[in-house]
């Protein structure tokens, strides 16, 4: 399987190349050059499988520099019933990532029971795995840089502590994270994590992770790295979920299943997009924003109308706070019949004006047929949401779970069922909780007095060169 970039100017590469390359020197995106299919014996086969288990039978499609049995072993030291069974053992293979039915025909798959209580570490946990499985046999290196709002950046530090020849640099606006999102950042006393807290907001880290990144030499020479969702091994290792949810929802594979996700970068979405053309039945994808509603209104009218970091509205599902969805790269590339000549117009277009049109052209039709549909989440229907779905169902969802509910809803067919993914649980979100339904969400034993224990942060200025200096420093 060869992974090529979607701009088509950058050489063609092996899964585990891929893996180390994030971006593309073209500054596309990897994707395999042909999309492996499920077939009808292997959906039965699966059905009884265990969550790690049937992780790397859907992953091992993609992969073919990695023998089978590695896989398997890294999947099974990764999903653990201890780290994300709540401590049940996976006997019955539903407690890893359960599928909670609200009603019947509306449910919810539980995917937030790792380190940091987000989704994301389902597949940034795999990550680590596999840089350290490559690193190890290259005898190579890692300098992971990233920037984070909360969310990724902890998700990357749980994934990659205290693992051989990886160094995280993380930047984070100073003041700017929820006292539990810092506690569980800084808290962290593993020499291979450096918590580097900006002078500034998101974007000006995010603005120092591209100086640095921009500089080749420095990249080349400190073996740059990124986990971000670009990455092609967090969108295969998300592949999963739906496959999972699809098998927990269904009898028989005669069934067709919808997933509602609530999104920002297009990660998540994407990899149930890579599930439905691998020929899952999947009926819709129903994609949520909240009020930056990019992708909303593209799904709507056909226009990609990127923001500036200045339109951008700080909301209460803040994840979910973004102006461009690097992501969506790949699902374009997909409907423009993969023409890589057709897309860097597109991308120059987004650079030049700051959006294209794709309404009214040829593609239209495909991309309206294509099965994504999308909603758009406001902070007052996330209150309601919540408030409902804790009054009827006696169960207390995220603020960005809540945004996907809301857009589920709206999106219902009732002879389909309708599953939503959970991106986080709600204690990390306590204030918005609070504010809709006045209780306090349940903490999770572990996280108890996290606040309490000792933080190890540096300060930087939100200057490139001083960054540059920090990580030359202190890089494996
Ligand atoms: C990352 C994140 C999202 C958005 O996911 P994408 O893959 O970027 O679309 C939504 N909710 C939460 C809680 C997240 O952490």
């Amino acid at each position: 399987m060869k992974y090529i970039s979607t701009r088509g100017r950058a050489p063609e590469l092996a899964f585990s190349d891929a893996l180390l390359a994030g971006l593309a020197t073209d500054g596309g995106l990897y994707l395999p050059s042909r999309y492996p299919a499920i077939d009808v014996a292997e959906l039965a086969r699966w059905r009884t499988l265990p969550y790690a288990d049937l992780a790397a039978e859907v992953i091992g499609k993609f992969v073919d520099d990695i023998p089978g049995e590695t896989l398997l072993e890294l999947c099974r030291r990764t999903y653990t019933a201890e780290v994300y069974g709540n401590g049940r053992p996976d006997s019955d293979c539903s407690l890893i990532t359960p599928l909670r039915w609200l009603e019947p025909g509306l449910g919810l798959l539980e995917l937030s029971n790792g380190p940091t209580l987000a989704f994301k570490d389902m597949a940034m946990q795999l990550l680590g795995a596999l840089f350290e499985h490559v690193l190890a046999r290259r005898g190579a290196r890692l300098n992971v840089l990233g920037a984070t709002s909360g969310d990724t950046g902890s998700a990357a530090e749980y994934a990659m502590r205290g693992r051989r020849g990886i160094e995280v640099f993380m930047l984070s606006p100073a003041g700017r994270m929820s006292p539990f999102q810092r506690a569980q950042m800084y808290s962290l006393q593993d020499p291979n994590i450096h918590n580097l807290a900006v002078k500034g907001v998101f974007d000006d880290c995010q603005d120092l992770v591209k100086a640095v990144a921009g500089d080749l030499p420095f990249r080349e020479r400190h073996s740059i790295g990124t986990v971000n969702s670009i990455n092609w091994g967090r969108v295969v290792a998300q592949v999963v979920y739906y496959v999972r949810g699809y098998l927990m929802a269904t009898r028989s594979d005669d069934e067709k299943v919808s997933f509602a996700v609530p999104s920002g970068n297009f990660g998540n979405i994407l990899s149930g997009w890579v599930a439905k053309q691998m020929g899952l039945p999947i009926d819709k994808l129903v994609l949520a924003t909240n009020e930056n509603d990019v992708l909303d209104e593209f799904f709507r009218t056909g226009r990609y109308r990127v923001r500036g970091s200045s339109e951008t509205h700080a909301t209460s599902s803040p994840s979910m706070d973004i102006s461009k969805a690097s992501n969506f790269e790949r699902y374009i590339f997909d409907m423009i019949g993969r023409d890589s000549a057709l897309l860097r117009e597109l991308w120059w277009e987004i650079d030049t004006r700051g959006q294209f049109h794709l309404g009214g052209t040829p593609v239209w039709p495909t991309i309206q047929a294509s099965g994504l549909v999308s909603g758009r989440s406001t902070h007052s229907d996330r209150l309601r949401t919540i408030a409902m779905v804790h009054d009827r169902y006696k169960v207390i969802v995220d603020p960005h779970t809540a945004d996907g509910l809301k857009v589920a809803l709206q999106n219902r067919d009732r002879s389909v069922p309708m599953i939503c993914l959970e991106t986080a649980l709600p204690v990390k979100f306590a204030e918005t909780i609070v504010e809709a339904i006045g209780v306090e969400p349940p903490r999770p034993a572990a996280f108890e007095g996290i606040e309490g224990r000792p933080q190890r942060c540096e300060a930087i200025a939100a200057d490139a060169e001083a960054l540059k200096d920090y990580i030359a420093r202190h890089a494996c």
